[in-house]
């Protein structure tokens, strides 16, 4: 091991990884377009686009020029008492082409802290309308919200290791995930626990938080649209708000640009992320409704207390603008629906080795889950001799490229995949 990597191995935390025995690391020098180069001079075809972010792969001269830009002109500024174009470009776009009413946005620095602000957000509008009753969050299990401490109570107690926090976590409840897959009949008992819980605590809930159509870092599973509509219904029957978690889903992923739009719903508080910048940088938005607005900000204190530092900040608005730009006059819609044929038909053959449980796709997502956890060091080893990256967990290898990808690049990815579990 050369001495970086030692260093790195010895000093450096990666994401969820051990500072005792940690997984290896791989030395990243370039990336281009659906490609990550490695110090050790492979070149691999990125099956993750860097956590669903890089959606028009790496080093897009578009959103090269939009930071550089927006550099020479200024880098950031604070946004309290403050205010600049490129923020004021993409709340505008972010208002246009999200779900209807959702009319006033909140810049926030990351996913996690875009939650922290949905869930405050409910919790004030509550409180100040004077019922101090609404402080809970019902959520279904399996699914992800982020690390911080709010989004974790909301995120599956199992796969959140919750038992390692109870004293320090929030005490919410959870509702059985939903089983009706995406494209199956639906089932009416599906939605009934929820409903069950929602009449005994509707007291106490301030909002139902829930990843629509497809439950990620948690799963991995897509489920049936009825179910989000029934949950929005459901909100307006029990007087709950409904936040919907879309750092995952938004910009396109599922098929539609919004994965809220497979069943034609609004929620009252939205969360986006990660592909928001295209992978360039981290920012996050949380939109709500004027309603919402209104609630939050009468009687006292009036204000909605959340500011980061770097709210706003300037270089990651330019560049989302110009993401966004991208999303505008792109292919995504065609990119996207060419994907999800692909892995529809090559992803399905793993369904013929004994080591694979299941298959699913949506969009430009593809899962394959297997009866056994997948050691992640040896298959890596494996992805990468065939000039690929991919990165599972537990029993799940999963697929989200850049849109970008060919198909002649998409076989790698699946055949990659294929070859992994048919030699275990
Ligand atoms: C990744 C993710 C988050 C957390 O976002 P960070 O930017 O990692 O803090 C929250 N919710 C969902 C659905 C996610 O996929």
């Amino acid at each position: 091991m050369n001495n970086n990597l030692e260093f790195d191995q010895q000093h450096i935390w990666h994401p969820y990884t051990s500072a005792i025995t940690p997984l290896p690391c791989y030395q990243v020098v370039k990336a281009e377009g659906v490609h990550i180069h490695l110090a050790t001079g492979e070149k691999l075809v990125d099956g993750v686009a860097s956590w669903w972010t890089a959606i028009h792969g790496y080093n897009h001269p578009k959103l090269n020029q939009a930071v550089i830009d927006q550099t020479q002109a200024f880098a950031h500024v604070m946004f309290g008492g403050l205010t600049h174009q490129p923020a004021i470009d993409l709340c505008r776009k972010l208002i246009d082409m999200t779900p209807s009413g959702l009319d006033r946005v909140f810049l926030a620095d990351s996913g996690s802290v875009s939650v922290e602000v949905a869930m405050k957000m409910a919790l004030q509008y509550w409180a100040c309308q004077g019922n101090d009753k609404k402080h809970k969050f019902i959520t279904p299990r399996n699914g992800y919200h982020g690390d911080t401490f709010a989004a974790m109570s909301v995120c599956d107690p199992i796969n959140g290791m919750h038992s390692l926090f109870t004293k320090a976590l929030s005490q919410q409840i959870f509702a059985p995930a939903p089983q009706t897959r995406f494209d199956k009949q639906w089932n009416e008992d599906d939605i009934s626990p929820l409903e069950d819980l929602l009449k005994v605590h509707h007291h106490e809930l301030a909002a139902l938080i829930i990843e629509p159509i497809v439950q990620n870092a948690g799963g991995m599973r897509i489920y049936h649209p009825e179910y989000l509509k029934r949950c929005r219904q459901l909100c307006n029957e029990y007087n709950i708000l409904l936040i919907c978690d879309e750092i995952a889903t938004g910009f396109g992923r599922t098929g539609k640009l919004f994965a809220c739009e497979h069943a034609d719903i609004s929620p009252d508080i939205l969360c986006l992320g990660k592909a928001l910048t295209g992978g360039y940088m981290s920012l996050a938005a949380t939109l709500c409704s004027e309603d919402v607005a209104q609630g939050v900000c009468q009687g006292e204190p009036g204000v909605f207390m959340h500011g980061p530092t770097f709210m706003g900040n300037p270089l990651a608005c330019a560049v989302a603008n110009a993401s966004l730009d991208v999303i505008q006059t792109n292919q995504w819609q065609a990119q996207v629906s060419a994907i999800e044929q692909q892995l529809k038909q090559e992803l399905t053959l793993c369904l013929a080795l004994d080591a694979v449980v299941d298959v699913r796709v949506l969009g430009a997502i593809g899962v394959v889950e297997t009866q056994s956890a997948v050691d992640v060091a040896e298959i890596q080893k494996h992805f990468i001799r065939q000039g690929v990256w991919i990165r599972p967990f537990g029993k799940l290898i999963y697929i989200m490229p850049p849109y970008i990808v060919t198909s002649e690049q998409l076989s790698l990815l699946t055949t990659a995949i294929y070859s992994a579990l048919d030699a275990s």
